[in-house]
């Protein structure tokens, strides 16, 4: 390898591993975007030299790549510029189906050319598994789109039999993957497994539930990174293996954070059809039991008069679209003297960061999100707790009672704070579909409406004493 390519490599390298570092908190993020964005730039013009290596510089053999960047950023940029931060995860999903189709074509138009050194078992076995999973990433992330914005059902599609004939596709693909190992020449296995990879990613994400496409999709980013490494190894390109074990080893990270947030094992996400089942959504169980009610005007004197209160959003304040109006209450919170902070569980909402996402639209300083480990130790000496459209997450079930199905789960412990309010529509059961205690406790009381219109008639009660 030339030294201007391999430096502009390495420094492509050096900014990903920066970029990723730099992405782990919220108030870096932003930079290490910026810096992602440098290395992506540096590969491409390393790309460049490399062609210009083989070819010599002439615009006929730049022009593919040239053309590609033009079209790749005339989609890109305005998409990116135009997508709502609520639909984020959707055009994740799209970015890794692409990402699984490109190295797809990698190792299709390596083995096709005979660019890829299949006489050697560890390129043939990539060059394989790069279009193995490219395509399984490429249709599983497509339907994994089509599940979260609606164009395909959100309820997990099972038939009797399902996990028989998903094994035997498995066996299939495996035997192929022996067997061309073994003997490359074999181009029709290839080429078999390649239909039989955009099957499985569609049959391997069609039984999952819409509410679980999150974890979905970070599992599917983390096999975008798993096809690129392959790629990378099919093409003997070492920066493709490194962004590759990148992406893949986040993609799995995340993947793991997400299911222990929530207490569950990646099979039962991806098995159980979790979210869909009769139980979950409104339970109605929570009638059986005293809840107090309580309206905005009663809730304002509380709050007027209270020295420390952490807000705990949900996914209802994201239904709600919420977000604007609770930075507001909280600035006139800060005004009467009282210390404010936001208590974000990790899978609060419907996808990693949702609530960050949703709290940095609205301009909540970043300083002012706290985690559940730095919140609960003080709860005892919180006068007041809002809690605005989350259920799950401040469920003390999942703390106390063994039986309960999210037990385990680590929560916000909302129901030690001197005074909860609990701003939702109904006595409905929250993702998990299990009854709250939260809502029965001493100190805890109902706000029923949707959470903008109550958060909004707070602000009116403050604003109106204000005034006075
Ligand atoms: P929940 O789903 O537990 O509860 C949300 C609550 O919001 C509901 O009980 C609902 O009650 C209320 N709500 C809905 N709309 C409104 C509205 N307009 N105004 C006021 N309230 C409203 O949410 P949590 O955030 O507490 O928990 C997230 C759940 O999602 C967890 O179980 C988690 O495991 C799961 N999950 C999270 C993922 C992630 O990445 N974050 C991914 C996959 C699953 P009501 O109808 O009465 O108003």
């Amino acid at each position: 390898m030339d030294p201007i390519r391999m430096l502009l490599f390495l420094s492509a390298a050096v900014c990903f591993i920066l970029g990723l570092k730099l992405l782990g908190r919220a108030d870096t993020a932003r930079r290490g975007n910026a810096i992602s964005a440098l290395g992506m730039a540096l590969a491409v013009i390393g790309t460049l030299f490399q062609i210009q290596g083989k070819s010599g510089l002439s615009l006929d053999s730049l022009l593919p790549v040239l053309i590609g960047v033009a079209i790749g950023a005339a989609i890109g940029v305005p998409v990116a510029r135009k997508v709502q931060m609520t639909a984020m995860p959707e055009m994740v999903a799209l970015f890794n189906g692409f990402g699984g189709i490109a190295s797809l074509l990698v190792a299709w138009a390596a083995l096709h050319v005979g660019m890829a050194r299949v006489d050697d078992g560890l390129v043939a076995a990539s060059t394989f598994l790069a279009m193995l999973i490219g395509g399984v990433t490429f249709t599983g992330s497509l339907v994994a789109y089509g599940k979260l914005s609606g164009k395909v059902t959100a309820k997990p599609v099972l038939y009797d039999g399902q996990n028989l004939v998903n094994g035997a596709v498995l066996l299939v693909v495996l035997i192929a993957l022996v067997w061309f190992t073994a003997a490359p020449a074999n181009y029709w296995l290839f080429l078999l497994v390649l239909v039989i990879s955009l099957f499985l990613g569609v049959v391997v994400v069609i039984p999952i539930g819409g509410a679980d496409m999150p974890v979905v999709i970070s599992l599917m980013n983390s096999y975008s990174g798993l096809a690129a490494c392959a790629a990378g190894l099919a093409v003997e390109n070492n920066l493709l293996i490194i962004t590759g074990a990148l992406v893949g080893a986040s993609g799995i990270v995340l993947t793991r954070i997400m299911c222990k947030a929530m207490n569950r094992s990646l099979a039962n996400v991806l098995f159980s059809g979790f979210g869909a089942a009769e139980g979950a959504g409104p339970s109605g169980e929570g009638e059986k039991r005293e809840h107090k009610a309580m309206t905005p005007d009663d809730a304002y004197y509380i709050l007027e008069a209270a020295q420390g209160v952490v807000i705990v959003p949900g996914y209802g304040m994201a239904v709600a679209q919420a977000q604007h109006a609770v930075r507001e209450l909280a600035e006139l919170l800060e005004a009467n003297g009282c210390e404010v902070k936001f208590a974000i569980h990790p899978v609060a909402g419907r996808m990693p960061g949702h609530m960050n996402v949703l709290l940095a639209e609205a301009n909540v300083p970043y300083e002012q999100l706290v985690e559940p480990d730095d919140v609960n130790p003080s709860m005892e000496m919180t006068d007041v707790v809002i809690v605005i459209g989350a259920n799950d997450v401040v469920n003390p079930a999942a703390r106390d009672d063994t039986s309960s199905p999210i037990y385990g789960m680590p929560i916000i412990d909302c129901d030690k704070a001197r005074t909860c309010f609990v701003l939702k529509r109904s006595m409905a059961s929250g993702f998990a579909g299990v009854d709250n205690p939260l809502f029965y406790g001493d100190n805890s009381y109902m706000i029923f409406g949707d959470a903008k219109k109550t958060v909004e008639a707070l602000l009116a009660e403050f604003k109106e004493a204000l005034v006075a």
